[in-house]
């Protein structure tokens, strides 16, 4: 049993539910670790998923739950997963490391944060070298980051909104954007400024990527500035157009893809701060780009 499952606070809903006595909160996690897919995955930054792939586990439940999510099928309240324990986590990941996977990527890992510590320090005492990737929405309160600390070596963290009335109408969480500085500034304490191997993979550093919505290019130029201004030259930055409208319940608004004039607009504005990191190409765009969500473990 892992204490930090009773009154949980591992997010900042703070819902304080018992989850070791069967009480669930706004994500609908349980005290069991869930996994949809464990899988090497290609679709990451090239720093990330190089050319053998990021070993790359896609946790079940979300503290986030945006209504527009590219990830729905796993992201929702209820168990779409297969339960898992800390020792078969870290069989898995030693398993990843031996089809040549670059890192082990945890995606959507908040909820499930006292297992995870506990797997990597099996893993880590099973020998793996691979690093560990903090794949996070980015509402996270910065204690639970810092005691990340010792578990993880490069953190891939959203910077989704600015506004906390997009916060608040996508993502129903409206101090989004009072936590995200601070979680990031202790992400980039744990990492440093980035460090490439000799075949320019990540070994260390933060990446902070922002998915464009359309018709919110001016949050996105004002998270571009915010990121000039907290952690230029500390971490990088990746500006990503991959949205694709899915689902029938989305607003208006997000019913279309992002257009050429919002893309050309924020690739210019990226280039003129002077950001380091990633643009996409039209090519990112599509529902042929979203994993496969069919329990593949
Ligand atoms: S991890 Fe889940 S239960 Fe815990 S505080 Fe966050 S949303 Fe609530």
């Amino acid at each position: 049993m892992y204490t930090d499952y009773t009154n949980c606070r591992l997010c900042p809903r703070e819902c304080k539910v018992n989850r070791n006595n069967g009480e669930v909160g706004f994500c609908g996690a349980s005290a069991e670790a869930e996994v949809n897919r464990i899988d090497l995955h290609f679709m990451e930054e090239p720093v990330i998923s190089g050319k053998n792939g990021s070993g790359t586990v896609f946790f079940t439940h979300c503290t986030m739950r945006c209504i527009f999510c590219q990830n729905k099928e796993i992201s929702r309240r209820s168990s779409v997963g297969k339960k898992i324990s800390a020792e078969q986590l870290a069989e898995q990941y030693i398993i990843l490391e031996q089809k040549g996977a670059h890192n082990i990527n945890l995606v959507s890992p908040t909820q499930y944060m006292p297992t995870i510590k506990k797997s990597i320090e099996i893993a880590k005492q099973n020998g793996i070298k691979i690093p560990f990737v903090y794949n996070t929405s980015g509402f996270e309160r910065p204690e639970i980051i810092k005691g990340l600390k010792d578990y993880i070596d490069i953190f891939l963290t959203d910077y989704k909104y600015q506004s906390p009335f997009l916060a608040k109408e996508y993502s129903n969480c409206e101090d989004y954007p009072d936590f995200i500085i601070d979680a990031i500034s202790q992400m980039i304490k744990i990492t440093g400024s980035p460090v490439l191997n000799d075949d320019g993979i990540l070994k260390k550093g933060t990446i902070i990527r922002h998915l464009m919505l359309p018709g919110q290019l001016s949050d996105t130029l004002k998270i571009m500035n915010k990121v000039k201004k907290y952690f230029n030259d500390t971490a990088l930055f990746s500006l990503m157009r991959q949205y694709t409208p899915t689902g029938d319940n989305l607003p208006d608004e997000l019913r279309r893809t992002i257009s050429d004039l919002e893309y050309s607009t924020a690739t210019e504005e990226f280039e003129a701060l002077g950001l380091e990191g990633f643009v996409q190409s039209d090519s990112s765009v599509g529902t042929d780009k979203i994993p496969n969500f069919s329990q593949s473990i």
